[in-house]
């Protein structure tokens, strides 16, 4: 078991990143691996008990290469996405209100020391103009995203504009849940961020290599690795539970990064009793006067790119796993089935994006792999069979943390969120759809129906009523 915590290191009584990476144990497991055959079988046996897995079977199902081996991988990893989520995919968008920077983060467009972007934060009246926007399209779920360089009211700004999101109508809908993914915070700070209502807080480590994570932050408060690293447990002293880490794919090898991120969530886990929410995917993308995202040192091929989805949801099969619109609809169609259970849709990278077709400043973060609109993405996922659940139930009900974790592990969560899947699309295909999407949503939801248990499907059925009457906001 490689998972063996160094001990805790406490630097006046802050935690070091030295307490949660543990380089020496990853290049063991690393150069452990060879795909042999007979060990890669046994791994995914043992995947479909959706326990999880340790560090010597992620590195062992890392090294697969052999094309039958993979498929067998990806049967595994489509086998327990289905046993756990079903065909739900829940949905959400970007909501940028800053690409305002003091960090000089190599691969990104709104880095401090790029001439060619226009700076822009939005005002609070702005801000209600982009949710404005997204409520008329549909969408209950934001996610609010900002550069590390506030106005003069500093991180007062990001709280109002919390609130300016949630106190916002635009056409029959409001945000039900907001998420945020902004710099690191302090616990005083984080405090605040759990009183204002967030959902989950997301911050990506980048990469979990101390060297290049130096090389590709060269300057401004992001450079500190030790900060960063450290910022989830910060946020869950604060109290805030529903956490989401990421890896920026492409700035340094995929296998390391994935052992790593592995590592980080079982000290979460090990310190507090539950690990993180959510997982993102992100592959870096080129951006506007980044050199390095055109041309990313560890490039990650598609297929490579499908197993990381794989190895991850059968690594933590309860762990959600977000995927943007960076990636292609192609891409997207076929990782949606390995395990990616929330995606973004009709999305836009800089502020202003929404209400305003370019941008109030012309220029995205990075570039998009997918343009469809959210109503042209309901319609391609529901033609695949997949339920868009626009759910935010579980954290208005306080299933959160720990609480959701002791739902989801026994399965007793599908007979919530099925229910609460119905639901949200039935609404969504009421209020905004097209025709086409409308349909072919309806027909989904009859399919869903029929596959659902007795009780769960019954009281779908009470809640579709309740919709086609008129009342919105239906959940259990
Ligand atoms: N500024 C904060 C930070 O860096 O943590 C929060 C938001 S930042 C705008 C959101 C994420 O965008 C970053 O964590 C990074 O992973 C991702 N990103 C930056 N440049 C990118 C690129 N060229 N391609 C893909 N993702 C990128
Ligand atoms: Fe700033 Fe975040 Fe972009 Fe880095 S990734 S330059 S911190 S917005």
């Amino acid at each position: 078991m490689l998972y063996t915590h160094t001990l805790a290191v406490h630097t006046n009584n802050k935690k070091t990143g030295n307490a949660i990476l543990n380089q020496a144990a990853i290049a063991t497991a690393l150069e452990r691996t060879h795909g042999d055959p007979a060990a890669v079988r046994s791994v995914l046996v043992k995947s479909r008990d959706l326990q999880g897995l340790d560090a010597e079977d992620i590195a062992v199902l890392i090294s697969v290469t052999d094309p039958d081996l993979l498929n067998e991988l990806f049967e595994t990893a489509r086998f327990v996405k289905e046993r756990i989520y079903g065909r739900r995919l829940v949905l959400f968008a970007p909501l940028y209100v800053s690409n305002r920077c003091s960090n000089e983060c190599l691969y990104c467009a709104f880095r401090a020391a790029n001439t060619a972007m226009q700076r822009c934060t939005l005002s609070l009246t702005e801000i209600a103009r982009e949710v404005g926007y997204l409520t008329r399209q549909g969408h209950k779920r934001l996610l609010l995203v900002a550069g590390e360089a506030y106005p003069p009211e500093g991180f007062r700004y990001i709280l109002d504009a919390i609130e300016t999101v949630y106190a916002t109508n635009g056409g029959p809908g409001q945000i039900r849940r907001l998420n945020v993914n902004i710099a690191p915070l302090e616990v005083d700070e984080f405090k605040l961020l759990k009183k204002s209502g967030i959902g989950t807080y997301q911050l990506f480590q980048e990469t979990y290599h101390p060297e290049t994570y130096r090389t590709v932050h060269p300057s401004g408060k992001k450079a500190d690795f030790n900060r960063r690293i450290t910022a989830m447990d910060r946020a869950m002293q604060a109290g805030i539970n529903d956490v989401g880490i990421g890896v920026l794919f492409g700035l340094y090898d995929w296998r390391f990064e994935i052992l790593a991120l592995m590592q980080h969530i079982r000290h979460l886990e090990h310190t507090f009793g539950v690990g993180c929410h959510t997982i993102s995917v992100p592959r870096l993308e080129a951006a506007n006067g980044s050199g390095l995202s055109c041309n990313p040192s560890y490039p990650v091929s598609d297929n490579d790119f499908k197993k990381i989805v794989a190895v991850l949801r059968l690594a933590v099969p309860y762990t959600g796993i977000i995927m943007s619109t960076r990636e292609s609809p192609e891409l997207r169609r076929d990782t949606l089935a390995l395990g990616v259970s929330q995606i973004s849709a009709g999305s836009r990278t800089s502020p202003g994006g929404y209400s305003n077709e370019n941008g109030v400043n012309g220029n995205g973060q990075f570039s998009l792999g997918d343009h469809r609109s959210l109503d042209e993405v309901i319609g391609d996922v529901v033609r695949l069979n997949y339920i868009p659940s626009f759910c935010t139930a579980c954290y208005r009900r306080g299933r959160t943390g720990r609480d959701f974790m002791d739902l989801a592990r026994p399965g007793l969560i599908k007979d919530y969120c099925d229910p609460n899947a119905v639901s949200t699309l039935a609404e969504y295909l009421n209020d905004y759809a097209s025709p086409e999407t409308r349909r072919a949503g309806e027909q989904a939801i009859s399919r869903l129906l029929s596959g659902m248990h007795e009780s769960a499907a019954a009281r779908a059925v009470k809640m579709l009523e309740q919709v086609q009457k008129g009342k919105r906001d239906v959940y259990t």
